[in-house]
């Protein structure tokens, strides 16, 4: 009996696995298929000034617009394209979707705004991302001062003389390096003076609370410090309301993303915020021209 009872649950075992590779399996068919398929789309989100408020640049932000799931967001199909190698494809098609983005919208008259694109480490791992990245630029046309790529310590941290290799010659190029949800990784800070990196992005996650804990409050000032004194920029991600901004403009954070200034939006409704800003300068006087 109880051997009996032991393979009916031995059985049980096997088919909840089975569902889950199964699902798993369809999961990955329709990865595979949502790039043909254009099924991805981008959403950007502004960054900017902290003294002016004005719109800097924006960030690139994957969603998959899935047939019957509707819009799905990137933590939950990303984790899977980079196990399956499809992050490639995927990355790719980001990177020239939003060169491409940010280059038209240059040409709209808004001529210094800057474009972020998330990578993965897969992207510095599986191919020639030197090759990837200059051939994007040289078909969209985007100068690569105005791009910059988000990488998280983690990314930095894997294969690191490679990808220290691969930073050199990207940087060489012009284009700037940023490591987000800074603080969160398990990295020593000795990196940060042996990569070439740019600029440092606060973690939400010690902006959310500055108004309540001041070990908050603490340590987003303390990055802040860090950036100045390594001379590096420095953004705040995931500023909500008034007192974040006013503690992180206080503290000299130069740059700042979050709901407070716009959520991540389609590309109509992005151009419509940057419209709306141009409307309140002076006619023919550019936005963003006119802080120079
Ligand atoms: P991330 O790069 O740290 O992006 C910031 C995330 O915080 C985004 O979530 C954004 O929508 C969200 N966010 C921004 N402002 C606020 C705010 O004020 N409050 C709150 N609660 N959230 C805010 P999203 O779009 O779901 O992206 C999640 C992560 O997926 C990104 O984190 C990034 O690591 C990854 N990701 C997104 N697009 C790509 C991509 O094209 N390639 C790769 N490799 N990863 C991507
Ligand atoms: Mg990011
Ligand atoms: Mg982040
Ligand atoms: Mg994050």
């Amino acid at each position: 009996r109880a051997k009996e009872k032991g393979k009916n649950n031995f059985q049980l075992y096997t088919m909840s696995m089975n569902d889950k590779a199964l699902e798993r399996l369809e999961m990955e068919g329709s990865l595979r298929r949502a790039l043909e398929n254009k099924e991805f789309i981008i959403h950007y989100q502004p960054k900017i000034n902290s003294e002016s408020k004005d719109i800097v640049g924006f960030e690139a932000l994957i969603r998959w617009q899935h047939p019957e799931l509707g819009l799905v967001p990137p933590g939950q199909f990303i984790p899977l394209a980079e196990e399956t190698g499809l992050i490639l494809g995927i990355g790719d098609w980001v990177l020239r979707e939003a060169c491409l983005q940010a280059k038209q919208w240059q040409d709209e008259g808004f001529t210094n705004l800057h474009v972020a694109v998330n990578l993965s480490s897969k992207q510095f791992q599986l191919q020639n991302l030197t090759n990837t990245i200059s051939k994007a630029l040289a078909e969209t046309g985007l100068e690569p001062r105005f791009l910059e790529l988000e990488i998280t310590e983690s990314v930095a941290m894997q294969d690191v003389e490679y990808t220290l290799k691969v930073m050199q010659d990207l940087k060489q190029m012009g284009i700037k390096f940023s490591i987000d949800d800074f603080g969160t990784g398990y990295s020593s800070l000795s990196y940060l003076k042996k990569f070439t990196i740019n600029k440092l992005k606060i973690d939400r996650s010690f902006v959310s609370e500055i108004g309540s804990k001041k070990d908050d409050r603490a340590i987003a000032s303390t990055i802040i410090a860090l950036a100045k004194s390594l001379n590096l920029g420095i953004v705040a991600e995931g500023v909500e309301n008034q007192s974040q901004y006013d503690f992180l403009k206080d503290s000299k954070c130069d740059e700042m993303q979050g709901y407070l200034f716009g959520k991540p939006m389609p590309p109509l409704e992005f151009k419509r915020l940057l419209d709306s800003k141009r409307e309140l300068l002076e006619p023919n006087q550019t936005f963003l021209e006119s802080k120079q």
